[in-house]
């Protein structure tokens, strides 16, 4: 095995690139959040078929917070089909994705998270996975690369670390836990232990 193959050990299917996920903190306070600079205007949020799916059962409950969802006594069509199995969603008259909404304290929040916490239902079963993501990305490979989205220290909530130490700032282990399991989040704290020397992988 090579060097390069070290900080990019596969788990579960997935390359990690663990110096790349070692380079950031994150800590989501969306009341900082300007409308212009969030996560959830800055992107096209892509989903897949099953996310769709997904979304569309819970669309009911989530109109209760995003009231633009609802057109009269239905639902308005959000999605645009982008082809091949991927879907978009769309954007308010403010350029806000149609998920989001103000909550007390100026705070932006998604109703599909807010949705799968009323509802107990995992938050991975209803929220898009690239917003759970965030600031992490899926890239396309072969196999499929966990790393950092280019350019997101532009953002209040995520500050590049300085030190070369590898290790899962705490927001960022939330959000790999979130997607993919408190058993994947272990792997690859242990992967980061073994190449620290047994040092802790997260704080
Ligand atoms: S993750 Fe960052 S950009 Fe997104 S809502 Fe939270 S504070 Fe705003
Ligand atoms: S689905 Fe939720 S988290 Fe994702 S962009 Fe829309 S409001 Fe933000």
């Amino acid at each position: 095995m090579n060097s390069q193959d070290v900080f990019f050990p596969i788990i579960d299917g997935i390359i990690l690139d663990l110096k790349g996920l070692s380079s950031i903190n994150h800590s989501c306070a969306s009341n900082n959040c300007k409308i212009s600079q969030c996560c959830c205007s800055h992107y096209e949020v892509l989903i897949s078929k099953a996310e769709l799916s997904n979304i569309i059962n819970v669309i009911p409950h989530a109109s209760q917070y995003s009231r633009n969802l609802r057109l009269d006594k239905d639902f308005g069509n959000v999605f645009e089909d982008e082809g091949r199995n991927t879907y978009s969603i769309d954007k308010n008259d403010n350029g806000f994705c149609v998920f989001g909404y103000k909550a007390k304290g100026r705070k932006v929040l998604c109703s599909l998270h807010q949705a799968a916490v009323d509802m107990k239902i995992p938050i991975n079963s209803v929220k898009p996975l690239a917003c759970i993501l965030w600031p992490l990305a899926l890239v396309e490979s072969e196999p499929i690369i966990l790393s950092v989205q280019e350019e997101v220290s532009i953002f209040p909530c995520n500050q590049d670390r300085t030190s070369s130490t590898l290790l899962l700032d705490r927001g960022i282990a939330q959000n790999i836990e979130i997607a993919f399991g408190g058993a994947f989040l272990n792997k690859i704290l242990k992967k980061i232990e073994a190449l620290n020397g047994n040092s802790r992988g997260s704080r």
